[in-house]
């Protein structure tokens, strides 16, 4: 990790300063031409990108400058948990349009804090006037033995973290011009990145991983596609914040929890106990027959259609 090195005079550098000194002990390196990592011996690079546009991904009247840095960092973090990377860290792209230049230090805030939450420093990043708020966050990571969508194998059970449908539920309510429920509007505002619990689950054998941005079913699709397998989800047993229903939970977009294959006797308890958080098992993997991986949905014992998802916001 090197420290800041002095930026030069100028009205962008003068933004780019207050921006920076926002991230405070969360930069690192941040100034020259290009950020340096050391990967540790024996990991490999885990890197993805996600990108927030205002009016596409988030109305700027739901959510403060913080919650928009911080979400859009989480969202991305999130992906190196679905990997079971740790992270060495974020480049961030800011395209800031004049009327929203006044929240640019809270939007660095909430980035800064997401940075603190989840290990993952700011290691570089570029600034740019615009139509629209955008923030495109790079994250990388690096893991041993990443987790990857095809690793599922007959007999592992799928695993969920946390509570679903709290994020659908707040996004439903925004849409209607009402105020979601507190802990509604939590799970949407302030989603985790769950870097510390993939780790844990990674090494008690977790076989494949997802992190649930298009909603339980349609990520438990992915990887029924992925690893050429049949998935049953028994939807009674998918775990719900209060006032979801099954079908909301499992169709809830951007949730950021993990949905895991893996061992069928994981110690929920001992998860819970680490981490406050339930881990539950949500239904099993089998072979396929060529040409048919897919998820089965049951509930009450009997099939039922898959919950289609309901992720992104369309303006
Ligand atoms: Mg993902």
């Amino acid at each position: 990790m090197t420290a800041n090195i002095p930026l030069g005079p100028g009205p962008e550098f003068d933004l780019l300063r207050a921006i920076v000194a926002r991230y405070g002990q969360m930069s690192a390196g941040i100034g020259d031409d290009a950020a340096t990592l050391r990967v540790p011996d024996g990991e490999q690079l885990v890197v993805s990108t996600d990108v927030a546009v205002e009016d596409v991904h988030f109305r700027a009247t739901w959510l403060t400058p913080n919650e928009i840095g911080f979400r859009s960092a989480t969202a991305a973090l999130s992906d190196l948990a679905a990997m079971g990377a740790k992270p060495l860290g974020m480049v961030i792209a800011l395209t800031l349009p004049p009327r929203r230049r006044a929240g640019a230090e809270a939007l660095a805030d909430g980035i800064a804090r997401a940075a603190r939450d989840f290990g993952a420093p700011i290691i570089g990043g570029d600034l740019s006037d615009g139509a629209v708020l955008a923030i495109a966050v790079t994250v990388l990571g690096s893991a041993a033995r990443p987790l990857y969508r095809t690793g599922a194998r007959p007999g592992d059970a799928l695993w969920v973290t946390g509570q679903l449908g709290g994020s659908v539920l707040a996004l439903r309510a925004l849409l209607a011009g009402t105020a979601p429920a507190p802990g509604h509007r939590m799970r949407f505002a302030a989603p985790r990145a769950r870097i510390a619990e993939a780790q844990w689950l990674a090494e008690r054998g977790a076989t494949a991983a997802i992190d649930i941005s298009d909603g339980l079913a349609a990520d438990a699709s992915h990887i029924a596609a992925a690893s050429g397998m049949r998935l049953t989800l028994d939807l009674d047993r998918v775990p719900c914040v209060d006032g979801a229903t099954a079908a909301d939970a499992a169709a809830s977009g951007e949730e950021y929890e993990l949905l895991i294959a893996g061992p069928a006797d994981l110690d929920a308890a001992a998860f819970a106990s680490r981490f406050g958080l339930p881990l539950t098992k949500v239904g099993n993997v089998a072979s396929a027959l060529p040409g048919a991986a897919g998820v089965d949905a049951l509930q009450g014992g009997r099939p039922v259609a898959l919950p289609a998802g309901f992720s992104h916001f369309q303006p």
